[in-house]
């Protein structure tokens, strides 16, 4: 069986987040998403209100599996018997930063990160824009996955 987490904080999950597990259960037979929670960050949404998203949007998926996470990244991995990270891509500015964490991961635990480039589409869409449309009272219906309501 080959299983990826796709880690992250969705705060909340977006369109763009939704097409990369989408297009990434082309490449494996399940996929974790592991919600990051770090008590020192503060966080938009409530950890039960971004599983409610996720669970929405996944709910015709068995494939797609939803978590909640502490530990380091590397540990939920191996947790999960998840050999692979699944990771998304938008521009140059997040090439730097998932590369080192990318090697630093490989490096440690042996589990290596996939990463799929984003669809042009949503490349700019990004968890703390939605934030700050909803700051503004702006619609963000179309930011979300489909079919999704908050
Ligand atoms: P983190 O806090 O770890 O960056 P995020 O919740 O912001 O977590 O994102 C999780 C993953 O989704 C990251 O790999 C990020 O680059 C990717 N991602 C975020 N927005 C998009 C998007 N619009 N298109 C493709 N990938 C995205």
């Amino acid at each position: 069986m080959k299983r990826a987490i796709f880690p992250g904080s969705f705060d909340p999950f977006t369109i763009g987040h939704y097409s990369v597990v989408k297009r990434g259960l082309a490449l494996f037979d399940e996929i974790v998403i592991g919600i990051g929670v770090n008590q020192a960050k503060k966080n938009l949404f409530p950890l039960e209100k971004r599983i409610d998203i996720i669970r929405q949007a996944f709910k015709d998926e068995p494939r797609v599996k939803i978590k909640a996470y502490t530990s380091l990244t590397i540990d939920f991995a191996r947790e999960e018997d998840a050999a692979f990270i699944l990771r998304g891509l938008r521009s140059v500015s997040d090439f730097e930063y998932e590369h080192t964490v990318a090697d630093a991961n490989q490096k440690l635990s042996g589990v290596e990160t996939i990463i799929l480039f984003t669809e042009a589409q949503y490349s700019f869409i990004s968890s703390t824009v939605v934030r700050d449309l909803i700051a503004y009272g702006k619609d963000i219906s179309a930011f979300l996955p489909p079919d999704v309501k908050i």
